[in-house]
């Protein structure tokens, strides 16, 4: 089942396996818009929605750990 949509045209529909990127994330290949994209590409062992919303919150000013908490990840994984 692909539970992927694309970051382009949104749609979630007609989406292709397309290979590995080299993190060995899954890729997948839009047929509706022809882009190749990786969901949610694991960078430092998190999805890269979480990373963006930890970055937007550090911006706002609130702390690392106070983050990690709100998102519930371990603020010591590298
Ligand atoms: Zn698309």
């Amino acid at each position: 089942m692909l539970t992927a949509s694309c970051l382009q045209c949104g749609s979630d529909k007609r989406q292709a396996k397309w290979g590995k990127n080299r993190c060995g994330s899954q890729r997948y290949r839009c047929q509706d818009c022809h882009k190749v994209y990786t969901p949610e590409p694991m960078v430092h062992g998190y999805p890269l929605s979480v990373r963006q919303q930890a970055v937007a919150l550090h911006v706002e000013g609130l702390s690392l750990r106070r983050i990690a908490r709100l998102l519930s990840v371990n603020a010591r994984s590298p």
